[in-house]
């Protein structure tokens, strides 16, 4: 069965890319559960934090706080989510390892899942904003 991660990891599927390096790989998810939602993955494959490289998972982590930072300052709102999903039981439905962030406001339900497809062209201008300023905020903190 092929995984969607691993093809956008190997280019061979689309994706709106924030950042890349030869171990991850973050984009914005295209059902965003709120404008900004980020997916994290490794790009070696593992279903889940059971199986995956605890090396993957720092780095996914280690990678998490600049672009929150970016996410709080590009996107805004009033906090943001954190997830990670492990197994159908826990919500899981893409079985390659990943972390999102998700930007939240105040009284906003606190859904992990959005319903409706981003559009293409508002996802495409918000990745370059995002991976401008994430340039820029690794640069400062390197
Ligand atoms: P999970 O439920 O496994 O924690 O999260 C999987 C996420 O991947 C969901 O939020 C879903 O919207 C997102 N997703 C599923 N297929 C694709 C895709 O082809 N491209 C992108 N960018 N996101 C996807
Ligand atoms: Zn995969």
């Amino acid at each position: 069965m092929t995984c969607i991660f691993c093809a956008i990891a190997e280019g061979s599927a689309p994706a709106h890319k924030v950042y890349e390096d030869e171990q991850l790989l973050a984009f914005l998810d295209l059902f965003p559960a709120h404008r900004g939602h980020l997916l994290i993955i490794p790009k070696r494959h593992s279903d889940d934090i059971f199986t995956a490289d605890p090396s993957d998972i720092a780095a996914v982590a280690r990678l998490s706080v600049p672009l929150a930072r970016v996410l709080d300052r590009v996107v805004g709102g009033d906090g943001l989510g954190v997830h990670q999903l492990n197994r159908a039981a826990a919500g899981q439905t893409v079985f390659h390892y990943h972390m999102h962030l998700i930007p939240q406001t105040e009284g906003r339900p606190l859904n992990i899942h959005g319903r409706a497809r981003g559009d293409d062209g508002e996802l495409a201008e918000l990745a370059q904003s995002l991976s401008r300023a994430l340039k820029a905020e690794m640069e400062a903190t390197a």
